[in-house]
């Protein structure tokens, strides 16, 4: 963040604001960690503020404080718009182009209040007043600790800020280890137990929580897995008959797609989701190394995200999607054998 955006955050805050925080649809860890570490840095501010998600979060992160207060906009949407209505400024959080909060998205273009961008995803669009984005950062976490450090506040960062933070950071690095982790990171992270979060209980919060319909889905998808050797590539298709089968609930499928990553040899993971309700087959796109996934949901799968972690959606069947993947794989042979 340069001075002058500094300084206009800092001017923003030096009135009393109605505040909306917004994170990305089907909100997942560091989402949610960033939108509840700003409200509680925002309201031990003094600041009125609201979160509003686009639709549900996981279960495995229903434990995390605040979330209580977190207004679902599918579930409370007149209150939601109540106070989309009455915002004086809004921060939108994980993501860079409204598109990503789905039904929210014709609301917030016809808000005529600043918005402030924080953001660690590729290609930011220019839709905010004050735009803190880099690439760069290992999660959206990272960089509301860097923010409320801009800020001066460092030092009054509080047990529950720490937890919030603290899980984002975790679950965007795949726990500490994507090539995003730096040694900032694992100062940030230091300076975070130090401040109050658990490591060792919110890791079992998070990740310790297995059902058996997450863990049946996990069978499922493991024995449809595709390994395509002369592609470096493996992905794994989930109908929604299948997720029916095993009682699928939101979050039961988080993370799967990266088992394709453990094989040797295999830099491209895919997984594609039917999902009926909304039409379309959700899909994550996984690699190691130099292969951009990003690039590819952007050229093939309305979507994008990061070098090695991205996502986007197809509108055809399941069969049909799985068939214009593997056509476009073809193009992509020679970049998949470095
Ligand atoms: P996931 O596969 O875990 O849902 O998402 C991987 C990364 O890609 C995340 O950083 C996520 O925000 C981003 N992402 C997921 N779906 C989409 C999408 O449809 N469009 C864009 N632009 N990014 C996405
Ligand atoms: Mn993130």
């Amino acid at each position: 963040m340069n001075f002058e955006d500094i300084n206009a955050v800092k001017e923003l805050l030096s009135q009393p604001q109605k505040i909306v925080i917004i994170p990305h649809k089907n909100p997942d860890g560091d989402a949610i960690g960033s939108t509840l570490g700003l409200w509680f840095y925002l309201t031990s501010k003094g600041q009125e503020a609201h979160i509003i998600v686009p639709n549900d979060f996981p279960k495995f992160l229903k434990w995390m404080p605040g979330q209580e207060e977190i207004l679902n906009f599918e579930r409370h949407n007149s209150q939601a718009k109540e106070k989309l209505q009455a915002a004086t400024l809004v921060f939108t959080l994980d993501f860079n182009h409204l598109g990503r909060t789905g039904q929210m998205e014709p609301l917030l273009e016809a808000l005529q209040v600043p918005f402030v961008m924080i953001d660690h995803h590729q290609k930011p669009e220019d839709y905010a007043a004050i735009t803190y984005s880099d690439v760069r950062m290992s999660s959206t976490c990272e960089m509301v600790y860097n923010f409320i450090e801009y800020l001066g506040d460092k030092e009054t960062i509080t047990p529950e800020i720490a937890k919030c933070l603290y899980t984002g950071i975790m679950t965007d690095t795949g726990s500490f280890k994507y090539s995003s982790t730096t040694s900032r990171t694992h100062r940030i992270i230091a300076s975070l137990i130090d401040s109050g979060a658990n490591n060792t209980k919110i890791h079992n919060q998070v990740f310790d929580t297995n059902t058996p319909s997450r863990l049946h889905i996990l069978g499922c998808a493991l024995k449809n897995m595709v390994i395509l050797q002369e592609y470096h590539t493996a992905y794994i298709t989930l109908s929604q008959e299948e997720l029916d089968t095993f009682d699928y609930k939101k979050g039961d499928t988080e993370g799967i797609v990266n088992y394709g990553l453990t094989l040797d040899g295999i830099q491209f993971a895919v997984i594609f989701i039917e999902n009926k309700e909304e039409g379309i087959i959700k899909i994550s796109f996984r690699s190691e190394g130099e292969f951009s996934v990003n690039e590819f949901a952007r050229a093939h799968f309305q979507g994008g995200g990061h070098n090695n972690a991205a996502g986007g959606k197809s509108d055809v069947p399941l069969a049909e999607t799985v068939r214009a993947f593997l056509g476009h794989l073809e193009d992509y042979k020679e970049l998949l054998s470095n």
